[in-house]
């Protein structure tokens, strides 16, 4: 099932998101979230983002590694993550996200993080990842912390925004995936 993405301005992304009860069956929900990232050409998405506040996000790093055949991609879902560390000297990364459509700006994140987490058979993990890995993880972990991307830009760059994010609130997108328009709670 392919769910519409939440867009910018909807209150679940602004929501801190609650742990999965541990051994709950959510392969079905991370079937289907793959099924909307992949459909919406994505390479994360964070369950907030189709409008369900939990602690749960998945990757798939491959169209990101297209130039390096011998990277082997990251496809993975992260419950109940917890980042333990974030180190290594900040790097600047111009990001993007199906909730708000149209915006791409650098973000500045460490280069290295560790995190714990849980898989879809809840085996609990703890990794280390890096570059463009790390910047997906850092991406999606920051959707179920409430914050977006959007929210590091500078205060000059962010007048420079208001309008479009406005207008994304609105539903005014030009996506080629499914959307759904918030609505004031
Ligand atoms: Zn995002």
């Amino acid at each position: 099932m392919i769910y519409p993405i939440v867009l910018f301005g909807d209150p679940v992304l602004r929501k801190k998101g609650l742990d999965i009860p541990v051994g709950s069956d959510i392969k079905e929900l991370i079937s289907d979230m793959f099924e909307t990232m992949r459909a919406a050409s994505g390479v994360g998405l964070a369950a907030p983002q189709i409008g369900k506040s939990l602690r749960l996000f998945i990757v798939d790093s491959k169209p990101m590694h297209e130039d390096d055949e011998e990277e082997k991609p990251l496809t993975q879902a992260f419950i109940n993550p917890e980042i333990l560390e974030e180190d290594g000297e900040e790097w600047a990364f111009e990001e993007g996200c199906l909730s708000i459509p149209g915006i791409r700006e650098d973000v500045k994140r460490e280069e290295f993080i560790k995190i714990k987490y849980f898989d879809e058979d809840w085996n609990e993990h703890i990794e280390e990842f890096d570059d463009i890995k790390a910047r997906i993880i850092q991406h999606e972990y920051d959707h179920i912390e409430g914050i977006l991307f959007t929210d590091y830009v500078s205060s000059f760059k962010k007048k420079l925004l208001k309008g479009k994010l406005a207008n994304i609130s609105k539903g005014k997108v030009d996506a080629d995936y499914r959307v759904k328009i918030p609505t004031k709670r």
